[in-house]
């Protein structure tokens, strides 16, 4: 199965994307965490990426492509993954197409800026395996302290509400044409993202046929 999570900033791709993944076995390819990491280990990628990403702009598409390309040839990939974050532009769906990479299905999360705006103030993300929680939404079992690797939870630099905005001008500029393309290509399913996680899940489970 290959699935890719489609949605704004803050809709919930990352904390569907690590459940579906349980649920399926298979892994999630998150290139905001892939990035974040490679800033954090000072990699000449993160050098790259990182007045991008404190700005809410988008990372050139050849670094994005490179990141996945190498990722998906990984033998965890042999069953299929799920794509969090990417595609975000027309160029990089067009890159994976290219490639000869097809999916079985697009889950897009579909959400209001307004209620995205209110929700990201609360999100707070492990620092170090990148896990996503809500401080009433989702929160973790000890505040401040991550349940699936036990390490701090911080708030992402470009959560700040300007960049927020920012973010979600470029998700209308650029990433949501990616609806368009793959509603297509027949592949293209809608779920409702404002309601609560396991709601949402069971919505994008329904959606997949699972
Ligand atoms: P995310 O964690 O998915 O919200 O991504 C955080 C930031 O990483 C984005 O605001 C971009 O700056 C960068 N980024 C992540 N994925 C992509 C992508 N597919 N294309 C371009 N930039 C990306």
């Amino acid at each position: 199965m290959k699935l890719i999570l489609l949605g704004a900033p803050g809709a919930g791709k990352g904390t569907q994307a690590e459940i579906i993944s349980k649920k399926l076995g298979i892994p999630t390819i998150s290139t905001g965490n892939i990035l974040r990491e490679a800033i954090k280990n000072g990699t000449p990628t993160g050098l790259k990426a990182k007045s991008f990403m404190d700005n809410g702009k988008l990372v050139p598409d050849d670094v994005i492509i490179g990141i996945v390309s190498e990722r998906v040839a990984c033998e965890d990939c042999v069953n299929g993954y799920i794509l969090d974050g990417v595609p975000r532009t027309i160029p990089q769906a067009e890159a994976l197409e290219a490639a000869g990479i097809h999916f079985d299905a697009v889950i897009s999360i579909e959400i209001e800026d307004s209620v995205i705006e209110a929700r990201m103030t609360g999100r707070r993300v492990c620092g170090k395996c990148g896990a996503s929680f809500h401080i009433t939404a989702n929160p973790p079992k000890a505040e401040g302290i991550c349940d699936l690797c036990g390490s701090e939870l911080v708030i992402r630099k470009d959560d700040a509400p300007e960049t927020v905005k920012n973010r979600l001008k470029v998700f209308h500029a650029e990433t949501e044409a990616l609806k368009d393309f793959y509603n297509k290509l027949g592949i293209l399913k809608l779920v409702e993202g404002n309601q609560p996680i396991d709601a949402a899940t069971k919505d994008i489970l329904a959606a997949l046929g699972v």
